[in-house]
């Protein structure tokens, strides 16, 4: 670094690189190279794509979660005339999370495939910017206890919880705050009722409205798993008890959360839906970068209107809630049926409102255990996608 450098430059790993998160934070940092350096890269499977990132970004290192995807990652860096180091397998990615080849982790893996690099980082004490909130719903108490012990420094990239963060100002809620209300979209099917929603495809489940997002995601979005995990993910992020935390459907995306204080005011963060605005948060808080996106012209938005969820077609709002008042390793077991049967829909194994039933079968078949430590809870989670999976198995074609 030398003296006439603005700013001291962050090292900064990208984890989940190739998805949807990862090209958006890969954006935010080419925008400011006198910054942000991406020295570390990693992706789950697709390796042409993480050597095309490799040319564009030159970090220092690349990670290919399948292990039997080395040599190929290894040549293909070698033929690009790159001089970054392959490595593969999930114990590389944990010692780089872990490691001082950077500062800052991007955890943007999607699923619980994030949890061990997530807590990697955060025992590391290394500033997080979390988008896995899986990993939170998994082992919340676990990750939340690594930081700080570790002195990772958390910052939530989920809009939702990034809002909540801006409107907290980074602090914990405590007694002046009286509720967070979290918005949500309502996804693709807001207004149907649950006999409309029994024939979707695919193709209409990851249509978001609002937001362009992986596959996963896309689907928990019109279920409204996807509120229920981020209810369960600001419980840990924030400290708030379920009766602090409620859900408010936002259709226009643009309200992205909100925090009432004890004195009647309500805080709210505004913008366009577009996750480098939360990226960009979490890479220079407390400051704030140019991101990219463009500011919100409200007149030509026009309105905003807000309703109340309907958790009758959608129950996995529902089923959320009352895994996180459950405890234990309720949450996880709820977050892997989801996990499986998200898959499965994706893969035309099942049908859309086979997603919801599976988790509930899958929780009430299974007890609820303390969530004590980290094994007790990743055993939850195996014995779950287990369950679940052979649930399906019984189903007839397309339940
Ligand atoms: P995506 O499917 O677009 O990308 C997922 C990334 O994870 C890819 O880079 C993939 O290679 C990697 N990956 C998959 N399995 C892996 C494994 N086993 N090991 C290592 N890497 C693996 O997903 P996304 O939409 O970018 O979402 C990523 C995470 O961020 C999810 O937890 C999601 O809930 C959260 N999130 C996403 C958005 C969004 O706008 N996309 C918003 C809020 C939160
Ligand atoms: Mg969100």
């Amino acid at each position: 670094m030398s003296m006439s450098t603005p700013f001291p430059s962050r090292r900064v790993a990208v984890f989940g690189a190739t998805g949807s998160i990862g090209t958006s934070a890969l954006d935010v940092i080419a925008r400011h190279r006198q910054r942000f350096q991406a020295s570390v890269l990693a992706a789950g499977s697709n390796v042409d794509a993480l050597v095309a990132l490799c040319v564009r970004h030159r970090p220092q290192h690349a990670v290919i979660a399948d292990p039997t995807l080395f040599a190929r990652l290894r040549d293909g860096l070698r033929d690009a005339g790159l001089p970054t180091q392959a490595h593969a397998g999930g114990e590389a990615l944990d010692a780089l999370a872990a490691g001082d080849q950077c500062d800052t982790v991007i955890a943007a893996i999607v699923g619980a495939a994030g949890l061990p690099s997530t807590l990697a980082a955060a025992r590391a004490g290394k500033r997080l910017l979390l988008a896995n909130k899986e990993s939170l719903v998994l082992a919340g108490e676990l990750l939340m206890r690594a930081a700080r012990e570790g002195g990772a420094e958390i910052v939530p990239v989920d809009s939702e919880h990034n809002a909540i963060f801006q409107c907290l100002r980074g602090r914990d809620a405590d007694a002046q705050v009286r509720r967070v209300l979290i918005t949500a979209s309502g996804g693709p099917f807001r207004g149907r009722g649950r006999a409309e929603l029994a024939g979707v495809t695919v193709a209409q489940a990851v249509a978001h409205p609002k937001w362009s997002m992986g596959p996963k995601i896309s689907v928990d979005s019109a279920t409204l798993m996807n509120k229920g995990l981020e209810v369960i993910e600001a419980h840990h992020l924030f400290g708030l008890q379920p009766a602090r935390i409620e859900v408010l459907v936002h259709p226009q995306s643009l309200v992205h959360s909100l925090v009432e204080f004890i004195d009647g005011s309500t805080l709210a963060q505004l913008g366009l839906p577009d996750m480098r605005t939360a990226l960009a948060v979490g890479l220079g808080w407390p400051q704030r970068l140019e991101s990219g996106v463009a500011g919100l012209d409200l007149l030509q938005h026009g309105r905003l209107d807000f309703e109340a969820p309907d958790t009758e077609a959608f129950p996995c709002l529902a089923l959320a809630w009352s895994a996180m008042e459950a405890g234990g390793t309720a949450p996880a077991i709820l977050n892997a049926a989801n996990e499986v049967a998200v898959s499965a829909f994706l893969q035309g194994r099942i049908g859309f409102l086979a997603i919801p039933a599976l988790v509930e079968s899958t929780l009430t078949a299974l007890p609820r255990e303390p969530a004590d430590s980290l094994q007790r809870l990743l055993a939850a989670d195996a014995q779950a996608r287990q369950t679940a999976e052979r649930a399906i198995s019984r189903l007839p074609p397309h339940a």
